[in-house]
C-alpha cells in the first residue's frame, strides 16, 4: 500500500513538476532504491538524464539535498533549470555576491530550499556550519569521475568527499556520472567509501545522434564539406572540436566569411572571452562554436543539433563525450568525425610524450580502429562500452552506405613500387606527389621526378590517393615509421602484393558528399519525425516550420526578458511538439511533455495565442 503511494508521488511529481509522462530506462528506480534509503552508483551517458535521478528525490523527499558539482556553469545551468520548473534551488559559490550569499544561508535556515548546489570546496569548508545545521535529505556528488586521477577531469578537492559516509551515515548518496571505464568506476566507488552502494548502469546507446566519418581530407575540404553541412542545419547550433588552437580561428574565420556566426573558445583566450563565448552559444547568439577540447564540459544546452570533430580525438571516451552534447533532448542530431593522416601521426606523438605512453596509444588505436572500421559505427561503440548490440544501427554512415570494393592490386602495386624505389623515405603526403606526378618542393628536392614510377597513376586525383594509401595502411600493407620522420615502410604483406603472391581489395571512395550533392540540398526541408501520439491523445499530424519559426522567435524575446537560455524556457522538443498539436488551451498546452505546471501557468497564455494568431 504504503509502495503504492509511493510510486504514485514520484508519477505525480514527474508529471506536475518536470511534466514528463514517463521515465527513461532506470531513472524509476534509482529514485526508488533511493527514496528507500540505499546509496548508488548512476553511469548514464551525457545526455542520458542524470539530473531528474537526485532532483526527483528531493522534491519527495523532507529537507534539502546537497548537490556536489565540480564547475560554476554547471551549477548555474541547473539552478536556472530548477526555477524554470518552481522547484526552490540554489548554488553557494565564489561567483555569487555576499548578499546572493547571504540569501542562500537564510533560505537554508528557513527550511524552504530543496536543491542546494555547492562545490566541493565549499562543501568541505561549510561542513562544521551551513552543513552541519541543515536537515539534508540526500548528497548527490555529480560528474563523480573527477574524484579518480583515472578519470579525464581529476579535481583534487574531489578526493576529501570521502568524510561524508562516515559524518552522515544515515542519508543517502548518489554517485553519478557518463565515465564508463571500469578502473574510474571503483577508484569513486573506493574513494567516496560506498561500498555498499548499488550500481546502475544505463545503455550507452544514444539512437538519436547520426554517426558520419570523413578521411583523408586537406584543410579547404574539410572547411567545404562544413560549409555545406552547417547549410543543411540552416537554424541549428553546433560545436566543433578542433585540435589546435591555429585550426579554431581559421575555421572561425572561414565561416564567418560566408555569413554563419562563429564564436572562437580555446586556452589562449581570457576567462572573460571565453566566458562570453561560452554565454553567446548557450544563449543562441551565435550559431556555431570552434573550440578546442576544454569547451564543453559546463555546457547544458540541451538544443546542441551538431557536434563537427575538426580532428581525431585521442581516445573513444573523449570523443564519445563530446558528441554526447548533441541532441540532450532526444531529437535527432547529427555528428561528424574527419580524420586524417597527420591527426594520426600528432596524436601518436602525444601519446608518446604523454608519460602513458601505453596506455595513450591504446586509446588512440581503438580511436583509429573506429574511424576506420567498416561495419557499423554504432556496434563499435556500444561493444567499446561493453554492450553489444545485436543489430546495425541504420543511422550511421557505414549502414547507409556499406563500402564497395574492387579489386585494387594493381594500384596497390604501383604505390609499393614508388614507396621502395624512394628508399622507404618519403612521407605519404611525397610519395601520393610521386604518383600522381606532382612537381612539389620535396619531389624535386629529391629528384623523385626522374625515378620510373613517377605519374605512373596520374590518372588517379591526387586526393584519392592520399585516400588510398590511407586504406593501405589499415590493410597492414604499408605502416609509418613514427620515429623515423613519418616514413611509410612496407610490410611483409604488402610485399606480398607487390610480388604478385596475394591480391589485394580496396574500398570505392565515395565524393558524393564532397560537393553540395541534390540529395543533401533537399534534407534542408527535412522536419524531424517526433511521435507525440501518447501526448495529447490527439492524432500525431504534421508539423508546421513556419509556426515552429515564429515559437522559436516567441522563446528568443522570453529569454531575452527573463535572461534565462531560450532551451530553458522551453526545450526544442516542445516547441516541435507545439508547432506539430498546435494546442489552442492552456490546458491542451500543459499535457505537452517536459511542460510542468509552472510553466504551463507561465507561458501557457502567450504560447496559445501565438499559435492561435497563426491558425486564424
Ligand atoms: P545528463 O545529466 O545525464 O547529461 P540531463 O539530466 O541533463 O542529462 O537530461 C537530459 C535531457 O533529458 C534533459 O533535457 C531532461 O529534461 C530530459 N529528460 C530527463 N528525463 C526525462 C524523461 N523521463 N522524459 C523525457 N525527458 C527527460
Ligand atoms: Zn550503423
Amino acid at each position: 500500500m504504503q509502495l503504492r503511494s509511493r510510486k504514485d508521488m514520484i508519477h505525480e511529481l514527474l508529471k506536475r513538476v518536470f511534466g514528463y509522462d514517463t521515465f527513461r530506462p532506470q531513472q524509476e528506480e534509482i529514485i526508488r532504491h533511493l527514496l528507500s534509503g540505499g546509496d548508488a552508483m548512476v553511469l548514464m551517458p551525457t545526455g542520458g538524464g542524470k539530473s531528474i535521478c537526485y532532483q526527483l528525490p528531493a522534491l519527495a523527499l523532507p529537507g534539502v539535498t546537497v548537490v556536489v558539482s565540480p564547475l560554476i556553469s554547471l551549477m548555474k545551468d541547473q539552478v536556472e533549470a530548477l526555477r524554470a520548473n518552481g522547484v526552490h534551488a540554489a548554488a553557494l559559490n565564489s561567483m555569487n555576491s555576499e548578499e546572493e550569499n547571504l540569501l542562500v544561508r537564510r533560505e537554508c535556515d528557513q527550511g524552504t530550499l530543496k536543491l542546494l548546489y555547492v562545490s566541493p570546496e565549499r562543501l568541505l569548508t561549510e561542513l562544521p556550519y551551513l552543513i552541519h545545521d541543515l536537515r539534508i535529505s540526500l548528497f548527490a556528488i555529480d560528474e563523480a569521475h573527477c574524484i579518480s586521477q583515472w578519470g579525464h577531469d581529476f579535481r583534487p578537492e574531489y578526493t576529501q568527499l570521502g568524510v561524508l559516509r562516515e559524518m552522515f551515515p544515515n542519508i543517502p548518496i548518489v554517485a553519478l556520472t557518463a565515465t564508463a571505464d571500469k578502473v574510474t568506476r571503483q577508484d569513486i566507488l573506493e574513494q567516496l567509501h560506498l561500498n555498499g552502494a548499488r550500481m546502475f548502469i544505463s545503455s550507452f546507446d544514444r539512437p538519436n545522434l547520426s554517426l558520419d566519418v570523413k578521411r583523408g581530407l586537406g584543410a579547404r575540404e574539410k572547411q567545404r564539406v562544413i560549409l555545406d553541412f552547417i547549410g543543411r542545419h540552416q537554424n541549428d547550433c553546433g560545436i566543433i572540436y578542433c585540435l589546435s588552437r591555429k585550426n579554431t580561428e581559421a575555421l572561425a574565420t572561414y565561416l564567418s566569411g560566408h555569413g554563419i556566426t562563429v564564436a572562437v573558445y580555446h586556452a589562449g583566450l581570457t576567462a572573460e572571452e571565453r566566458d562570453r563565448a561560452q554565454e553567446d552559444f548557450v544563449n543562441d547568439r551565435v550559431q556555431v562554436v570552434c573550440a578546442t577540447v576544454a569547451f564543453g564540459m559546463g555546457i547544458n544546452k540541451s538544443n546542441v543539433r551538431f557536434v563537427i570533430h575538426y580532428n581525431l580525438p585521442k581516445s573513444i571516451e573523449n570523443f564519445y563525450q563530446e558528441i554526447g552534447r548533441a541532441g540532450r533532448d532526444g531529437l535527432p542530431s547529427d555528428t561528424l568525425l574527419f580524420y586524417n593522416l597527420q591527426d594520426i601521426v600528432q596524436l601518436s606523438h602525444f601519446a608518446q610524450d604523454s608519460g602513458q605512453a601505453a596506455i595513450n596509444k591504446e586509446r588512440l588505436d581503438r580511436m583509429r580502429e573506429y574511424a576506420e572500421a567498416d561495419v557499423c559505427r554504432r556496434r563499435i561503440l556500444l561493444n567499446y562500452f561493453g554492450e553489444q548490440a545485436s543489430q546495425d544501427c541504420g543511422n550511421c554512415d557505414v549502414c547507409q552506405h556499406p563500402p564497395q570494393r574492387f579489386d585494387g592490386t594493381v594500384l596497390v602495386q604501383k604505390a609499393l613500387s614508388a614507396i621502395y624505389r624512394t628508399g622507404q623515405k618519403a612521407t605519404l603526403r611525397v610519395v601520393a606527389d610521386i604518383l600522381h606526378g606532382n612537381f612539389s618542393a620535396d619531389v624535386k628536392g629529391h629528384q623523385y621526378d626522374r625515378l620510373p614510377t613517377f605519374a605512373v597513376g596520374r590518372d588517379v586525383p591526387l586526393r584519392d590517393w592520399n585516400d588510398y594509401l590511407l586504406q593501405m595502411i589499415q590493410l597492414g600493407f604499408l605502416e609509418i615509421a613514427y620515429d623515423e620522420s613519418n616514413h611509410l615502410h612496407i610490410t611483409p604483406q604488402g610485399g606480398d602484393v607487390l610480388y604478385g603472391r596475394s591480391r589485394a581489395q580496396l574500398a570505392v571512395i565515395r565524393r558524393e558528399d564532397m560537393t553540395p550533392s541534390v540529395q543533401s540540398r533537399s534534407r534542408k526541408e527535412v522536419v524531424p519525425v517526433i511521435d507525440f501520439s501518447e501526448e495529447i491523445g490527439t492524432s500525431t499530424g504534421t508539423e508546421s516550420r513556419e509556426l515552429f519559426e515564429r515559437l522559436r522567435r516567441l522563446r528568443m524575446r522570453l529569454a531575452q526578458e527573463q535572461g534565462f537560455p531560450p532551451y530553458i524556457i522551453l526545450s526544442d522538443k516542445v516547441l516541435h511538439a507545439l508547432a506539430t498539436l498546435r494546442p489552442t488551451t492552456v490546458e491542451q498546452f500543459g499535457n505537452v511533455s517536459g511542460i510542468g505546471e509552472f510553466k504551463r501557468q507561465k507561458y501557457g497564455r502567450v504560447f496559445v495565442d501565438e499559435i492561435k494568431d497563426y491558425l486564424s
